[in-house]
């Protein structure tokens, strides 16, 4: 046997339902529960083990990884380090990867204990924000009609995005905090509605770039086709995300393979490839006709805007995180 599977063989089994709290456990979700209170790296190397958050990790740490590929071959197309207009496509690059390692790490190591389990789902959310800045930004700067142009929704979009992405975590912070598992549907609300918020605005140029496409015949070129497959791709992650579906209807028997958060991760990962492929297309087809004689991308409206928002949610999850602490100290007092 290779020593790497004697290793993973090693690694402490997982275990019933019954045996972890109450917080760890997922609707129709029946076995494969890693243990709490292990070492970190038993919860890196349980990759390799055969346990209900495997695939929730794999497909995210997938995604990063073609993520990656697809920005080299940006890097190799267009100059990221000394082109001004290249900015906002590294501060979306930048947000892409946030997104994928917060994912990837909440999923991994959220079992340790429950505070972590807390507080790793609160950086997954400050990841989701972020990455919802970062569209905004790719958006508004490659991808819009050139008669949103210097209009007040185009002045104003990044910093109503950077306020709109500490939104998204302070908001599903709340719905981890405020409600006890089995949680109510309201909780999703929180959720839905805080990264719904975020993905109107950022969405609103490719809505715009549809409805004249439709309704006054312009023209329908490959970047929209992309930027279409993202929104249906969108829609379907909201789907499942909410649904439940399919374990709802056959408890215990996805609890390894397609249990419903696999499937919108999946869909995730096709949001962001097409994200991708639609504004390379924008760049490539409008780089020319206009997107030059914009002003030119300031610092503050790119990675500067990443850099701040991420600050002010570092400070949003230490916040939570004292407040998940504390949570946790008082529930077994209410018990006694
Ligand atoms: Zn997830």
């Amino acid at each position: 046997m290779m020593p790497i599977m004697k290793f993973v063989d090693s690694l402490t089994p997982t275990t019933t339902k019954q045996e972890v709290p109450i917080l760890f456990h997922e609707p129709h979700v029946e076995t494969g529960f890693r243990k709490i209170h292990q070492p970190w790296y038993y919860y890196l190397f349980s990759l390799f083990q055969r346990h209900n958050e495997c695939m929730n990790a794999w497909t995210h740490l997938i995604a990063l990884l073609f993520c990656l590929g697809k920005f080299k071959s940006f890097s190799e197309e267009f100059d990221l380090i000394n082109d001004p207009y290249m900015l906002p496509l590294v501060a979306g690059i930048m947000t892409t990867v946030m997104l994928y390692l917060c994912s990837f790490s909440a999923h991994c190591f959220h079992n340790q204990s429950e505070l972590m389990h807390y507080t790793w789902f609160m950086i997954d959310y400050a990841g989701i924000g972020m990455y919802g800045l970062g569209c905004t930004i790719l958006h508004y700067s490659y991808s819009l009609d050139q008669s949103l142009i210097g209009g007040i929704l185009h002045d104003i979009a990044v910093p109503v995005a950077v306020c709109l992405a500490v939104t998204v975590c302070v908001c599903c912070s709340v719905s981890k905090v405020m409600y006890k598992r089995p949680y109510p549907f309201t909780r999703k609300i929180w959720q839905l509605s805080s990264v719904g918020g975020i993905y109107f605005l950022l969405i609103i140029p490719i809505l715009q770039r549809i409805y004249l496409s439709i309704h006054d015949g312009e023209k329908w070129d490959s970047g929209l086709s992309h930027h279409t497959q993202q929104i249906l791709w969108f829609l379907s992650a909201g789907f499942f995300f909410g649904s439940d579906i399919p374990q709802r209807f056959f408890p215990g028997k996805f609890d390894f393979v397609g249990h419903s958060h696999q499937i919108f991760h999946v869909c995730i990962m096709m949001t962001t490839f097409k994200k991708l492929d639609a504004v390379y297309e924008d760049i490539r087809q409008n780089r020319e006709k206009y997107l030059m004689q914009l002003p030119m991308p300031s610092f503050m409206g790119t990675i500067g805007a990443v850099l701040l928002a991420t600050l002010m949610n570092i400070i949003v999850v230490s916040i939570f995180h004292q407040l998940a602490k504390s949570k946790l100290l008082i529930e077994p007092k209410k018990k006694e």
